[in-house]
């Protein structure tokens, strides 16, 4: 039995160790020479950045990966469990540090807008802790359900009312703080699946809860994820061919029975993964004959995109931790410009991870006037095959960055020399099909999470992982897409398994 996967993204390298350790032939073909997707490095003045995710959370999907393959996690990364979750600051004054204990938390917000944000904040936290357990094991660790299924699996509609998909993120925060600074912080996690606040489902709230359950730091940056699961897959039998890209995936009597490489070569398979975005499916980049595996994801339906600058520079004025989050004031402006206006807003939220402070898991400083490693990101939106933003524009939109950081305290010197931007289309080029979004489609409304697709796509022997695919983004989401693929393919392929259509 032999599996290609198209992608070595974190969906598809753990979809690559479950089939290997099973006893699947297992290909992984790569268009970069490395894997790891969005999880990559990028150099900048001089240093390797991560310039994708940073924020790891969900480390029960990670161990149960390892555990499965008779591996331990902590064997192959070393995680610190970070202490200070992020430190927020606003424009207009004021910052808060989120810590792993509730109630820590709970005392800081306390000091900076009351007794009644602290005790909504408790509330907040229990509320996002319930709507979490419900849909752990009926959602995220399971094949994509419809709405029916999910209240048959969930079993008790009054758990799944709880979980308020009728209201949006900010409608439901504005329950719990009365301080606008505090509804913005918590409706930041909306993004975190690339999503409004003001238009996603409250449910996504349960984003809180996987914070507070654990943020680690990863000794040797984010990249070591990547390479730790692709080792584990290796160490399986998988077989991983880099600076290889599928053309075409071929399909031979209505099944995909494999894959044709940039090179003209073929590669014959029992099935195929594919691990890139499915909008790229849909669009026929994969092929005719594969377009009708999944839909192309309409351009209003996309999820956010960002503009990136990797810097190695030096840093004044403010002590950052490891994640930082700057805000000016009007958050309903930048989510109307993105999604409506479809362009940055003037004065756009900032985030800041500074890679070198905190991987002992406390937030030490860097020595005074060294330079350090950072990642600076600006939500965008996903219209990266439209048109590229213009230099003067880009040079704009970080002048306006790093003004309103010099507004919270914080300077950082910055060249040419020392950066390396990505832009959507950047995003676009790296990503086929996305336009530059980066969390596949957008869950807005009350049902948009559920037009994402499953690990089975219309074509019988094509499966699908990765982060625009059910239960979504995020590294542990796409890496349990990744494992409900697998488990979706050995159940195809194996004498008695069910047909692999929905
Ligand atoms: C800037 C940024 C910040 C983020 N921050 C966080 C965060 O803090 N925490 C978090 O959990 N998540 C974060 N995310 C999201 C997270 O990175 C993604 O959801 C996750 O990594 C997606 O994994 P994936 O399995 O979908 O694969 P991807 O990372 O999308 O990789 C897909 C791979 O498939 C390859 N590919 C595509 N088409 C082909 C082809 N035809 N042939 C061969 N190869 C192909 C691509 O080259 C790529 O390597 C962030 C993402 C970005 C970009």
């Amino acid at each position: 039995m032999h599996v290609v996967v198209v992608g070595a993204g974190i969906g598809g390298l753990a979809a690559a160790a479950d089939l290997a350790r099973q006893g699947v032939r297992v290909t992984v073909l790569e268009r970069a020479a490395v894997a790891g997707g969005k999880m990559r490095h990028v150099q900048a003045g001089g240093a390797a950045i991560d310039g994708g995710p940073t924020v790891f959370t969900m480390r029960w999907i990670f161990s149960q990966l390892f555990a499965d393959a008779g591996r331990r996690l902590e064997d192959a990364l070393e995680l610190h469990r970070a202490e200070i979750l992020a430190r927020h600051a606003w424009r207009e004054g004021g910052r808060l540090d989120l810590f792993a204990d509730v109630e820590r938390s709970a005392e800081a917000i306390g000091d900076f807008a009351g007794a009644h944000d602290a005790q909504g904040f408790r509330d907040f936290a229990a509320r996002s802790a319930e709507i979490f357990r419900t849909l752990q094991h009926s959602f995220i660790a399971a094949q994509r359900p419809s709405p029916l299924d999910l209240v048959r699996r969930v079993g008790r509609l009054d758990a799944l009312w709880r979980t308020a998909p009728w209201a949006t993120m900010w409608q439901a925060l504005g329950t719990h703080f009365r301080d606008p600074r505090l509804r913005q912080l918590f409706g930041r996690y909306a993004t975190y699946c690339g999503c409004s606040p003001f238009l996603a489902p409250a449910t996504l709230m349960l984003v809180a809860h996987v914070e507070q359950d654990g943020v680690w730091l990863v000794q040797g940056g984010m990249r070591r994820v990547a390479e730790a699961i692709r080792d584990l897959a290796e160490s399986q039998g998988a077989t991983f061919r880099f600076n290889a890209e599928a053309r075409e995936i071929l399909v031979r009597g209505g099944r995909a029975a494999g894959v044709r490489l940039a090179g003209g070569e073929v590669l014959d398979a029992d099935a195929v993964v594919f691990n890139g975005d499915v909008a790229a499916l849909g669009q026929g980049l994969l092929g005719a004959a594969a377009r009708g595996a999944a839909r192309d994801t309409p351009r209003e339906a996309r999820s956010l995109s960002a503009v990136t600058w990797c810097m190695n520079a030096v840093t004044h004025g403010f002590p950052l931790s490891h994640h930082n989050v700057f805000f000016a004031e009007d958050y309903a402006a930048e989510f109307a410009a993105i999604f409506r206006a479809r362009r940055i807003t003037e004065a756009p939220t900032v985030y800041i991870c500074a890679q070198d402070r905190g991987e002992e898991g406390g937030h030490a400083g860097v020595p005074y006037g060294t330079a350090e490693r950072l990642l600076l990101l600006v939500n965008a939106p996903p219209d990266g095959d439209l048109a590229d933003l213009s230099p003067d524009a880009l040079e704009q939109l970080q002048h306006r960055s790093l003004a309103l950081l010099q507004r919270c305290g914080l300077t950082i010197e910055t060249s040419p020399a020392n950066t390396t931007c990505t832009t959507p289309a950047g995003f676009h080029g790296l990503f086929p099909g996305t336009g530059g979004a980066l969390y596949g489609r957008a869950s807005h409304g009350a049902t948009g999470t559920f037009a994402r697709p499953g690990a089975a796509s219309r074509l019988p022997g094509l499966f699908l992982a990765g982060g625009s695919v059910h239960p979504g983004p995020g590294i542990p989401m796409a890496a349990m897409s990744g494992r409900l693929a697998a488990a979706r393919v050995l159940r195809a392929l194996t004498p008695g398994g069910r047909s692999s259509r929905r």
